[in-house]
């Protein structure tokens, strides 16, 4: 049996493109009274899907109280509330102190992942992450900007061991990012590196070159925020090809749903 559905549902909207949020969510958002989105990044052709009467509010001016009031006003009327953030509401979301505050009113919530940025980023691009021999870890982080980074995962440290890194929320500081994922001492000035601005959107461009020229390429292009930064020899497999192939589909290979041929 299906439990009853909490009052409040955090909703990944996704990346941009409004047929990439899940179906689950989608579902969320046609049976929602509020709808609260985060009118910087939703796309608002999602608004379309609200039933009639169903209200929904930009939260980009609104304070977390401002927030947490809608919610809890609605709730007391019985109102099922989707609160809808971009990509998906775990990463950069600000979601845990609207759990906290809910948790203290006693309201109860729920969370619906969404597709986030780095993914739409990389399927736009038609590049894997995660290549044999080349890197098997990908790291999400941003640089330390006005919303500060611990020192022990500065960007130059985790630059370090050479996986592939996604970088949100940096793209204004290119020139700064550059320098530090250089100070790292894996990367050169040769690793390959790739900025997707407004990745699955109708407007979406993408800028490619190295750590010698990226920055560059991104301030020509006039590109200063709402973009993905990927970085890493994985990169270069889309030109030179990849340079060991996956064990998983390997004919000499066998596993579990396999047999060796
Ligand atoms: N929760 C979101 C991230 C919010 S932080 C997610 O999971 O995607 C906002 C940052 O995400 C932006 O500064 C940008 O770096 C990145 N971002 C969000 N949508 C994007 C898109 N469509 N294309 C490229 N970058 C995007």
């Amino acid at each position: 049996m299906m439990s009853a559905t909490p009052p409040v549902l955090f909703v990944g909207a996704g990346p941009g493109d409004p047929e990439l949020i899940t179906v689950k969510g989608l579902k969320a958002l046609q049976a929602a009274d509020v709808v609260i989105y985060a009118g910087s990044l939703v796309n608002k052709a999602l608004l379309a899907e609200l039933k009639i009467g169903a209200a929904a509010h930009d939260s980009a001016p609104l304070t977390l109280e401002a927030v947490i009031e809608l919610i809890r006003q609605a709730a007391a009327e019985g109102k099922q509330v989707v609160r809808l953030h971009t990509g998906d509401p775990c990463l950069y979301g600000a979601i845990q102190e609207q759990m906290e505050a809910l948790d203290a009113l006693g309201i109860g919530y729920g969370v619906i992942p969404g597709v986030t940025a780095a993914f739409a980023a990389a399927a736009s691009l038609g590049q894997e992450l995660t290549l044999p021999e080349v890197s098997q870890t990908l790291v999400l982080t941003r640089i330390a900007g006005r919303t500060p980074v611990p020192e022990r995962e500065a960007l130059r440290r985790l630059a370090a061991n050479g996986g592939t890194l996604c970088l949100y929320l940096s793209v204004g500081m290119m020139e700064q990012v550059v320098a530090e994922l250089l100070a790292g001492g894996a990367f050169t000035a040769r690793t390959p590196a790739a900025v997707v601005y407004r990745a699955s959107w109708p407007d979406q461009r993408t800028v490619e070159g190295t750590l010698a020229d990226i920055a560059g390429k991104v301030a020509a292009a006039g590109i200063g925020r709402q973009a993905l930064i990927l970085v890493g020899e994985v990169l270069a497999a889309r030109r030179q090809g990849v340079p060991e192939r996956s064990k998983l589909y390997d004919p000499g290979f066998a596993h579990g749903f396999r047999e060796k041929s």
